[in-house]
């Protein structure tokens, strides 16, 4: 949900249209750095009479940031980024900030991966002992050297760094889709589940982003599409809606959207619809 006029101003538009979970980004989120949040944007957000009624509030993290970046400039100014960002989201006290792992750039997967490793243990090491926003690694659809397209490269992070109960997980369906993972039937989605579960852990996922695929099945280009009108299927859809599991896993569209926010409230129509639809 867009923070334009203040991330106050995300509430509102979020309850104007009755979501119940809200993903913002915590600044511009195609720039490095932003000055500091006042304490007058921060209390108007945390005193906003209508912010309990969205049961979960969390982050994404600006486009710019790449851990693995193999340009120093790059990679010093990921990490100032990503501290900065964490703070923002802390001060705001969302429970987690959603981070694409990173692009190796050519480097290899393992050196990405090791680079990421490191990059995060030391954002944490800058960042205060009392700073409660956790990183919720997003998986990826794989587009260029991306990393994060396979459940093994989350695990890998998770199992390497040095405060993993700092690490959680989002999943994006449209990205899993992309990656090669097939959601396209119930029995498969659960399948693809359990195997994030086996490798990743289900007790690590914090978020699901819901977002259906322009692009085929295994193609690793990432260009989401409205529930229904991609080439997922309603059935991933309706899997996911309707298991238990996720019940309390908080659920944020993706999609294409114009400021009037309607195909929100068509989408969100979909996969409600899908809750009590026979299957
Ligand atoms: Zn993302
Ligand atoms: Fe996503
Ligand atoms: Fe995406």
């Amino acid at each position: 949900m867009s923070i334009g006029g203040g991330a106050h101003m995300a509430i509102e538009r979020a309850r104007s249209i009755k979501c119940t979970a809200m993903q913002i980004f915590v600044k511009n989120n195609m720039q490095w750095f932003a000055r500091s949040l006042e304490q007058g944007e921060i209390s108007a957000f945390l005193e906003h009479a209508q912010r309990a009624e969205l049961h979960s509030v969390f982050a994404h993290a600006n486009y710019l940031i790449n851990l693995a970046a193999t340009n120093p400039q790059f990679h010093a100014n990921s990490l100032r980024s990503l501290s900065e960002e964490l703070v923002r989201a802390d001060q705001l006290e969302l429970p987690f900030l959603v981070l694409h792992p990173g692009a190796h750039l050519g480097a290899g997967e393992e050196a990405g991966l090791d680079r990421i490793i490191e990059s995060i243990d030391r954002v944490f090491a800058g960042l205060p002992k009392k700073a409660k926003t956790r990183l919720a690694l997003e998986t990826t659809a794989g587009q260029g050297s991306c990393l994060g397209h396979r459940f093994e490269h989350l695990a890998h992070i998770i199992e390497n760094v040095r405060e993993p109960e700092r690490l959680c997980v989002c999943l994006d369906t449209a990205h899993v889709f992309a990656a090669g993972y097939d959601l396209a039937t119930d029995k498969l989605t659960k399948r693809m589940f359990a195997e994030f579960d086996r490798i990743v852990g289900l007790d690590r996922l914090v978020a699901l982003h819901l977002n259906d695929s322009k692009t085929a099945r295994g193609s690793r280009v990432d260009r989401h599409e409205n529930i229904g009108k991609g080439q997922i299927g309603l059935e991933a859809f309706r899997c996911i809606m309707r298991d238990r599991r996720f019940r309390e896993i908080p659920k944020v569209l993706e999609t294409p959207k114009g400021k009037e926010l309607k195909e929100d409230v068509v989408n969100m129509r979909t996969l409600r619809g899908l809750l009590a639809s026979p299957s």
